[in-house]
């Protein structure tokens, strides 16, 4: 298939989209979906909102087209969906992408990890934040143990997914667990990324006070195990990758906050309603899903995602880092999809 390569104002091309497919969630994790927060009255997106499946192929197909190689479904919790392996299915299909990941909790995979593997998916990363169960029934916030995740993770082997497990650490909440996160999924053949805890949205109470940075997480690291640095595989590989000497298996950073990516920042993101999002904390969002519904074709989409893209010219965290003040309207993780 022919590709169109579109750059933004900051010379960035379009390579890979998130796709929401749902704002909800069956956790309330406490630096994402807060419960006091998102408790019982809170309104989440009626169906009606939210972009059909066939609406989604169809926006996925043009952004394929526009240099897309990577596609990964988010949410809210994407297994919430229902027959999400049908949109998989469909997506799989897309002549031209590369590659097709999703980021669950795992809790649903043991009833749809085949399915979904038998659809097309290629890969999964798995969110684990501790492996106690009282402090992980803490960090989600509805006091799930940890057996439903490693069941999920389990499933996904079985399916033959490859997978990465997702760790979010957040200073005096779970540092006590970087070294058994480390044992556990070095022992497993698990590829373990550590994500900085990131200033998405208004209602996780952010700090930079808690932040647990790349470099405090790898000095700990560096007193258990030997490290050495691998070469990043490709343009925009967002995590800092680093391998065990004594066993071919990754371990990864996401330092958004402590180094941050912005110069290779290759991303889009499509929320569950269909608004275009071009940095996880620009929360300008651009509607195509009414644009869709009131007839527009498929150039005149093209067009309009190439002109956002065009126009994006998101450099959040790098501007964080130098200090500048860039306070804008935010958008909570859980809807954009992280
Ligand atoms: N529900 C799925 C899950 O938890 O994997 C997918 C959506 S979740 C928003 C995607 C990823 O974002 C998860 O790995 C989660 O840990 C991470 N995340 C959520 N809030 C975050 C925050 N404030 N800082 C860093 N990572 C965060
Ligand atoms: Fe749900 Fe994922 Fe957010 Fe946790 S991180 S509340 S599992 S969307
Ligand atoms: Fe990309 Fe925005 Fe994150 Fe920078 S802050 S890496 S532009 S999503």
């Amino acid at each position: 298939m022919e590709k169109t390569i579109i750059k933004d104002k900051l010379t960035r091309p379009l390579r890979d989209l998130r796709i929401s497919v749902i704002d909800r969630c069956n956790f309330r994790c406490q630096y994402c979906m807060p419960a006091d927060q998102f408790g019982p009255d809170f309104e989440f997106l009626p169906r009606s909102a939210l972009l059909t499946y066939e609406e989604i192929v169809r926006v996925a197909n043009i952004f394929v087209q526009l240099g897309v190689e990577k596609i990964r479904l988010t949410g809210g919790e994407p297994l919430l969906r229902r027959d999400l392996p049908t949109l998989v299915e469909k997506l799989a299909q897309i002549d031209g992408l590369a590659d097709l990941a999703l980021t669950t909790n795992g809790v649903l995979l043991p009833k749809l990890a085949w399915e979904l593997k038998k659809a097309g998916l290629q890969r999964v990363n798995i969110s684990l934040d501790s492996l106690d169960d009282k402090l992980f029934g803490k960090i989600n916030g509805r006091g799930v143990a940890i057996g439903p995740v490693l069941a999920g993770i389990e499933a996904a082997k079985q399916a033959g997914l490859r997978i990465k497990i997702n760790m979010v650490v957040k200073k005096g909440l779970n540092e006590s667990e970087i070294i058994p996160m480390a044992k556990y999924c070095k022992a497993n053949g698990l590829e373990l990324r550590y994500i900085e805890f990131m200033d998405v949205g208004s209602t996780n109470g952010w700090k930079m006070d808690d932040v647990v940075t790349k470099r405090q997480i790898y000095e700990l690291l560096e007193q258990h195990f030997e490290l050495e640095p691998v070469t990043p595989a490709y343009y925009g590989e967002v995590a800092k990758l680093y391998r065990y000497k004594d066993q071919n298996i990754n371990v990864g950073f996401i330092t958004s906050v402590s180094e941050s990516f912005c110069s290779s920042c290759t991303r889009a993101r499509l929320s569950a309603n269909g608004q275009i999002f071009t940095c996880l904390f620009n929360g300008n969002g651009h509607d195509i899903r009414n644009f869709m519904r009131n007839g527009a074709t498929d150039e005149q989409l093209s067009e309009r995602i190439s002109t956002i893209w065009n126009g994006r010219d998101d450099r959040y965290s790098d501007e964080r880092t130098a200090g500048i003040n860039n306070d804008r309207k935010k958008i909570e993780m859980s809807y954009i999809g992280g």
